[in-house]
């Protein structure tokens, strides 16, 4: 079918897309309405870890579809059981809660945050977030954000968010009350531009909110489920947080997220947080066939040994064009350009013939890169030698 001939105009605008539609994903390959097939280095925004229609997927979604899709979340099931013992087992929290998105899962430690303050801080319910920081779309998650912008587009904003500077633990103490709850923060920024939280700083966290009695949350929407080459990127600094937020990864592709705490912060009482599809056995046998595969053996390892290959191609290109360099953890890491040429090549890389391939410039000097994690050596090399010949023309 022709892109002329798809009614897009039915769907409401929340963003630019380009003039194609997806019809098919394998592996890390896409193939658009015409047949022309494309590198992927987005996957859904670092959301299809085991790359597009993963064999365990699709075992999984069909077995559970022929067993029960939807007793409802008012009673338990297998796989929400089997998935939740996992997370436990493989963390440093106790228990569960599952969401279908990031942002619902950030409202949900929101929430748990301020009950565990009204319970036990005399009300306290501020929770310190940092600039550029991105935890989600609703309300309450746009306004912990620290996105330029946000504070005015649907204002009033949820209060009790006061930013602080990522890395600067000065900046986290100056903001501290008795009115403070709890520090949340993404242990890599993603969509900030791909900036790690230093192993020292998180640790420096961790003391000062220990010994202010203060809740320690870790949104790990983007950087948890093997993205940063660990399981979860808070085990990278050696410290424990009280909160974690999972999505993208956990699911593999389909919606689901999670809600983590510690026994002694699990203070929601019946009535206090829930929703219709949370715990789907659909989703979480899927998310169980997920978090089952990073946990074997090889794969975690595997991961770094991708990150340091990709990490390597990315500094040769930066020596041969004179770039400003590389970061990131594991298979979240961004290329910076020293000039604002990242929307130009998103784009020529899309228009790339006979194969396409698939960028992300979360800000204008910079790309981004958030494969599979299961990508092949090739496949990095070829991405490799796509982005030479851009470079070669447009820096
Ligand atoms: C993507 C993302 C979210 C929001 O997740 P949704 O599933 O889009 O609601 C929240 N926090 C971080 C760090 C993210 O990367």
């Amino acid at each position: 079918m022709a892109f002329a001939d798809y009614p897009v105009h039915t769907l409401m605008t929340i963003t630019t897309r380009p003039d194609l539609v997806f019809v098919e994903g394998q592996g890390s390959w896409m193939t658009d309405q015409n047949g022309k097939r494309y590198l992927d280095f987005l996957q859904g925004w670092a959301v299809n870890c085991l790359g597009h229609s993963a064999p365990v997927m699709i075992d999984a979604l069909n077995a559970q579809a022929r067993k029960i899709i939807n007793p409802s979340p008012a009673f338990y099931n297998e796989p929400m059981v089997k998935l939740a013992e996992l997370l436990t087992q493989n963390s440093c929290f106790d228990k569960v809660f599952f969401a279908n998105s990031g942002a619902e899962a950030n409202e949900g430690a929101i929430k748990l945050a301020r009950k565990w303050g009204r319970k036990n801080k005399s009300g306290a319910y501020q929770i310190i977030t940092f600039d550029h920081s991105f935890h989600g779309r609703t309300l309450a998650t746009m306004s912990a954000s620290g996105k330029a912008g946000w504070d005015t587009i649907f204002a009033p904003q949820v209060p009790g968010f006061p930013k602080a500077i990522l890395n600067d633990i000065a900046s986290v103490e100056a903001l501290i009350t008795d009115e403070t709850v709890a520090v949340m923060l993404e242990p890599v920024q993603g969509e900030g531009g791909v900036i790690p939280a230093t192993r020292e700083f998180m640790q420096q966290l961790r003391a000062l909110t220990k010994a202010k009695n203060i809740l320690l949350i870790v949104d790990e929407v983007q950087t948890g489920c093997g993205r940063c080459g660990s399981l979860f990127a808070y085990q990278l600094s050696g410290i424990q947080p009280d909160i974690m937020t999972l999505g993208k990864g956990i699911g593999g592709g389909v919606p689901l997220a999670a809600l983590l705490s510690t026994e002694a912060v699990a203070c929601f009482e019946p009535g206090d947080q829930g929703g219709t599809y949370n715990g789907n056995p659909l989703m979480t046998a899927v998310g169980h066939a997920v978090m089952s595969t990073l946990l074997e053996p090889e794969f975690l390892p595997g991961v770094l040994a991708r990150g340091e290959h990709l990490r390597t191609r990315m500094l040769a290109l930066c020596s041969e064009f004179g770039l400003e360099g590389e970061r990131g953890e594991g298979l979240l890491r961004a290329l910076q350009l020293g000039r604002d040429i990242g929307p130009q090549l998103v784009e020529a890389a899309r228009e790339l013939n006979p194969q396409g391939l698939l960028l992300n410039s979360p800000r204008p000097a910079l790309l981004r890169f958030m494969p599979a994690l299961n990508i092949s050596f090739e496949e990095i090399d070829e991405m490799t030698e796509m982005l030479r010949g851009l470079l070669k023309k447009h820096a």
